[in-house]
């Protein structure tokens, strides 16, 4: 046995796991769940700002609830039960924030993809935007 069959597979199980249908949902959603912070890290150095992408919001609310059917169905453990059992309402709420603020947002008059306040061009089409302020 090498160093690598000692580290995926020890005492002959996969990462030393005894796996079953309910633990690849557990670790489904803790690597759905833990995604979410790359992808806010990524868009957060994209645009050189503290951003929160959408995707982070659904990556949150599938990886909690993935989570919660894990605690609350096979490991019936109450310290993660009440740590996956609410954290999903604030997460479904910013996503219904985010859809109702995107709705409301000025569009290109172009492509009407939306766009920012203070965009000076359309990220999808490219062309100038109009200004409020003239000489910006
Ligand atoms: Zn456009």
């Amino acid at each position: 046995m090498d160093w690598s069959d000692s580290l995926l597979w020890p005492g002959g199980k996969l990462l030393g796991i005894e796996w079953s249908a309910w633990k690849v949902v557990g670790w489904i959603g803790n690597a759905i769940f833990t995604s979410r912070f790359v992808v806010q890290w990524y868009a957060s150095e994209r645009q050189g700002r503290v951003v929160i992408p959408t995707l982070f919001w659904w990556l949150s609310l599938s990886g909690s609830l993935l989570l919660l059917a894990y605690s609350l169905f096979h490991k019936r453990d109450s310290v993660l039960i009440a740590a996956y059992g609410f954290s999903w309402i604030p997460y479904l709420r910013n996503l219904v924030l985010h859809r109702r603020s995107k709705n409301a947002r000025p569009r290109c008059p172009k492509c009407d993809a939306p766009t920012d306040t203070g965009d000076r061009f359309c990220s999808q089409c490219g062309i100038g935007l109009p200004t409020d302020t003239p000489g910006t």
